[in-house]
């Protein structure tokens, strides 16, 4: 198989699940419902913004409603759990996304437990994790959950393979670990004290990297054959980093010298990829379907609050 053939397509997958809930937006228009999802954002973090903007105008693109709260970095925590409490309580709102991070001085983990469960579309909130861990219906994070799908719209078996997965953060490692483990893989958790990682990395038949360190994950990581999921994002500025990462891939480099800056995983895809079965790449893998699921939650929690 070519490398092109392995690459796992996030954005078409993503298309896919946009199109579904287009369709059931269209039916919740029959019954005058129009799902609305409230962000709030605090502080001027200027990726914060362009997620935020970017997530509102897909939802805008499905026939939902998007309102965004744009508070100062100087808001406190008293003013944060006001504006919740009112969105918690406002029956046009189906669904409330707090964009992370939050400011140093607030409470992250009390803005989170203060949400609404059924509108927590990002499935953040301790009520939604536990029902996640048993394995009952709930709002299930983004990032993982949109792994999920594309490994299930890919035709990857999941039943009874190894899974590894490095990072152990609430937000991707605990749950992707979580809903891999209810898919009947046998899973292992890496982090940072983990020792030896390249000796459990090998052990994986899919291996999935939310490390947050640019290009960890190298050959020497990754068994012949394995299915390789990549959530890291980061934005690469420097020349001469972007020409020794994609030193023969003219696309991405045409995308450099044009914009000055590209995006690469926690995966050294241009190493990896000859090695893995399937791969995602990044742009273009986890981040689409991040935003797919956060649609599909939204209409869901639309639906679920009126026992639809
Ligand atoms: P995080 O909260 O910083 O967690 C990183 C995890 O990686 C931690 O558990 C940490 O271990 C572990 N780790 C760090 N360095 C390590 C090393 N050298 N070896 C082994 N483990 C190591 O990050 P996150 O929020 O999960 O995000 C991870 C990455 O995914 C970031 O690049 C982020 O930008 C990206 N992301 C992308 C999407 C998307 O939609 N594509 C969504 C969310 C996040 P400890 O627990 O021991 O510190």
């Amino acid at each position: 198989m070519n490398i092109d053939d392995r690459i796992l397509d996030g954005s078409r997958f993503a298309a896919e699940i946009r199109d579904e809930v287009a369709v059931e937006t269209a039916v919740l228009a029959t019954k005058g419902i129009v799902p609305r999802l409230d962000a709030v954002l605090v502080g001027e973090d200027p990726a914060s913004q362009v997620y935020v903007a970017s997530k509102a105008r897909t939802l805008a693109g499905l026939g939902m409603i998007s309102e965004t709260h744009h508070l100062p970095a100087t808001t406190t925590q008293g003013e944060l759990e006001e504006l919740i409490d009112g969105l918690n309580r406002d029956p046009d709102v189906d669904g409330i996304l707090i964009q992370l991070p939050l400011p140093r001085d607030v409470d992250t983990a009390a803005i989170l437990r203060r949400l609404d469960p059924a509108k927590d579309v990002d499935g953040f909130h301790p009520e939604n994790v536990g029902l996640l861990q048993q394995g009952r219906p709930a709002l299930k994070p983004c990032t993982p959950a949109g792994i999920m799908e594309m490994l299930r719209r890919a035709g990857i078996a999941i039943e009874g393979q190894r899974a590894v997965v490095v990072g152990r953060s609430d937000i991707v490692g605990k749950p992707m670990a979580m809903m891999l483990l209810h898919a009947n893989a046998t899973v292992t958790v890496c982090h940072s004290r983990t020792r030896d990682l390249a000796s459990v990395t090998r052990e994986a038949d899919i291996l999935v990297a939310a490390v947050g360190v640019r290009s960890l994950i190298g050959p020497e990581y990754v068994a012949e054959g394995a299915v390789v999921v990549d959530v890291g994002m980061h934005r690469v500025t420097d020349r001469e980093t972007v020409e020794n990462l994609y030193p023969d891939n003219p696309k991405k480099l045409a995308a450099f010298y044009k914009r000055g800056a590209v995006l690469a995983g926690d995966v050294d895809f241009t190493a990896v990829a000859p090695k893995a079965g399937r791969i995602t790449p990044v742009p273009g893998g986890v981040g689409p379907l991040t935003i797919a699921m956060l649609m599909a939650n939204t209409v869901k929690a639309a639906q679920a609050r009126r026992g639809l």
